[in-house]
């Protein structure tokens, strides 16, 4: 079908069926170019939405006031030093872990996939990474930490080194112009956003975000506390933006999805989750009030299971119960709807709060 629009002396021709042939060429990857920068129609409709949604839960760490914090940190009597070493280890493997994948996405991810859609919102994914980055920053100046001791962490402690190791493993490979059409290359970017979305945004963050939220729970170190939940907000948007990167390119390459690639994937979980819990171990090296190393690790190994059946893969320890219903609750920010009273509903626009919102963990 063809539209025709008389303009004055002039005519266009409008080709409908040209168009939609290129839309239905409209693919995660080796799209075809002229979809490269057209939104519209959109495809990927999940990609738009979760924009939205993230646009929508937009906040700023100056916003969050650490006087309390403060306090505390300088308080010998009131957080053990135990409670300070997790919050130091959570200010050293996130301020570099965020950095990491806000590059992935930049890097690899990002130059790979072809769809305009997927572009946006992984754009913005890459832009809350910054956020998270820079809350961290505010945190260690809040606290006059040793900014020094960040890159200490970061090179020193070696459960560190290894989480950094097994993630950045993938990443550098796709760096340059790939063969996509390969389907051994196909398989590499599938892993990698199996990797950072679901074994570390989705499994090795959440070793430290159920530490700081259980001490947050005891009103200990609130306005970090308060960072961690936006974070985590954020961090289950992300999970989704990858798991539906993830299905879609499964979906469209099916050659990929081989009984032994799914093993693989599996195994690399299995891997991810020793490593966290080794990790896990150096947090927490005693246990204390409300806070036990074993609750965390048995937690890693119940929410890896989660990652492993939302993306059609079979879990690696079936039938395990939450050992943390607290946890869950508390990820759940929108239960609380006091938690969105002050400067964060600001950023709000009108137009973003008819967006459902229906985070999971
Ligand atoms: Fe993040
Ligand atoms: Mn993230």
């Amino acid at each position: 079908m063809q539209k025709t629009f008389q303009v004055g002396s002039k005519s266009f021709v409008l080709d409908q069926a040209k168009a939609e042939a290129a839309f239905s060429a409209k693919k995660v990857i080796n799209g075809r170019g002229t979809m490269t920068f057209n939104l519209l129609p959109l495809k990927y409709q999940w990609a738009y939405d979760l924009y939205r949604k993230m646009k929508a839960n937009h906040w700023e760490p100056e916003d969050i006031p650490m006087g309390k914090d403060i306090e505390q940190w300088r308080d010998e009597k009131t957080v053990s030093d135990v409670e300070r070493w997790i919050i130091r280890m959570g200010i050293g493997y996130f301020s570099a872990a965020e950095g990491i994948v806000g590059d992935n996405i930049q890097h690899v991810v990002r130059e790979l996939v072809t769809a305009p859609e997927l572009k946006l919102v992984l754009g913005r994914h890459a832009h809350e990474e910054n956020i998270h980055a820079d809350s961290l920053l505010y945190m260690i100046s809040s606290l006059q930490i040793n900014p020094h001791e960040c890159e200490a962490m970061f090179e020193d402690i070696p459960t560190i080194v290894r989480k950094n190791e097994f993630v950045t493993k993938t990443s550098h490979a796709l760096r340059r112009d790939l063969d996509l059409t390969l389907p051994e290359n196909k398989r590499l970017l599938a892993k990698n956003i199996f990797i950072f979305g679901q074994c570390m945004e989705g499994t090795q963050f959440y070793g430290l975000f159920g530490m700081v939220l259980s001490l947050y729970r005891q009103n200990k170190f609130p306005g970090i506390g308060q960072m961690f939940r936006y974070t985590l907000r954020d961090e289950s948007n992300h999970i989704e933006v990858f798991r539906n990167l993830f299905m879609d390119l499964v979906d469209e390459n099916q050659e990929i999805w081989t009984a032994e690639f799914k093993e693989e994937l599996r195994s690399l979980m299995r891997e991810a989750v020793q490593l966290e819990k080794e990790f896990i171990r150096d947090c927490l090296p005693v246990n204390s009030i409300g806070l036990a190393a074993d609750d965390f690790v048995a937690y890693i190994d119940y929410i890896a299971d989660r990652r492993l059946e939302s993306c059609g893969l079979a879990p690696l320890s079936p039938g395990l119960k939450n050992p943390l219903p607290w946890l869950a609750e508390m990820m759940d920010i929108k239960k609380e709807q006091n938690f969105f009273e002050g400067r964060v509903t600001e950023y709000q626009k009108a137009s973003s709060l008819n967006v459902a919102s229906d985070d999971e963990l």
